[in-house]
């Protein structure tokens, strides 16, 4: 069985662990093509797919979840996006020179933010300190320091393959639960290298490491590189900016050309569009006559 661009999770019988492995292939080749990343923000963008798809498989409802790192040196924007169905989207910015460096170093004095939107629109934010060497190890001082279950991730990337473990402890279930199990199963984690990861399929990965442990493995659940921008959406943001900057704007130039900042779409806008964007009755903001 294939492990591409999928996430398969599984458990260690008779104890409170439970991990996930994700692998992003196609997906993470699709979202690198055409924008010739530097090595350094490739990979900050590889660890941030996979540890959101990751963190995203821990979720019981239906939420979307948003990695945000901003306002940092030279790193001073990352988005990086999973909704419900484990689509994925992301997009770096950075300023000056870059050079192999620790996640407090590429991102100095910026803010990793990550925002999950549940169905029901609630929202929750937490702020994670990034004095730390590797996404992988803000997240595991993030979940050691909060009121959250003992969570821990490793992470690797290269130009065709981003992979990623993570391990949960849930409460404990029953007095059976072996207890020394979280502390066992991430030592043995901890002795993986980054080309396992990236190339050992998970079921021999899982052997190898676990062959001691009882391990259930569930089936692959797909992952994809997908951009929900539309028309419509980028015609609602124009909107928002209001007619006289618009306006302004179009004097400058024939055409107001946005492209996505995750896929690269092209959206363009001349002075015909421009005007219906405020005269158009479907708009959410003016309501439709009643008879
Ligand atoms: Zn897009």
């Amino acid at each position: 069985m294939s492990d591409s661009d999928s996430q398969r999770r599984f458990i260690f019988e008779r104890t409170n662990v439970r991990g996930i492995i994700t692998h992003l292939d196609n997906s993470w080749r699709t979202m690198l093509e055409g924008r010739n990343y530097p090595p350094v923000i490739r990979d900050l963008l590889g660890q941030a797919a996979t540890a959101i798809c990751l963190l995203s498989a821990t979720l019981k409802s239906n939420s979307s979840l948003t990695l945000q790192i901003q306002g940092g040196h030279p790193v001073n924007l990352l988005v990086m996006q999973v909704n419900e169905s484990q689509h994925f989207r992301g997009m770096a910015e950075w300023q000056g020179e870059l050079k192999p460096a620790d996640l407090n170093e590429l991102c100095d004095g910026g803010q990793l933010v990550i925002t999950i939107e549940k169905d029901s629109g609630e929202r929750y934010q937490s702020i994670i300190d990034m004095h730390q060497e590797s996404l992988a190890k803000a997240l595991h001082s993030y979940f050691q320091q909060s009121e959250q279950l003992p969570t821990d991730l490793w992470l690797a990337t290269n130009d065709d393959h981003a992979v990623g473990m993570l391990l949960q402890a849930l409460p404990k279930r029953t007095e059976d639960d072996d207890p020394d199990a979280w502390n066992r199963t991430c030592m043995l984690a901890n002795t993986l290298t980054d080309e396992e990861l990236l190339d050992v399929p998970t079921e021999e990965l899982l052997h190898r490491l676990y062959h001691e442990e009882d391990v259930r493995l569930y089936e692959a659940t797909p992952v994809a590189f997908r951009c929900h921008c539309s028309h419509q959406r980028v015609a609602d943001n124009l909107r928002s900016l209001g007619e006289d900057e618009i306006n302004e704007i179009l004097k400058e130039q024939e055409t107001i050309v946005i492209n996505c900042g995750f896929c690269q779409q092209e959206y363009q806008f001349d002075r015909v569009d421009a005007a219906q964007l405020f005269t158009d009755t479907t708009s959410p903001d003016i309501p439709p006559t009643q008879h």
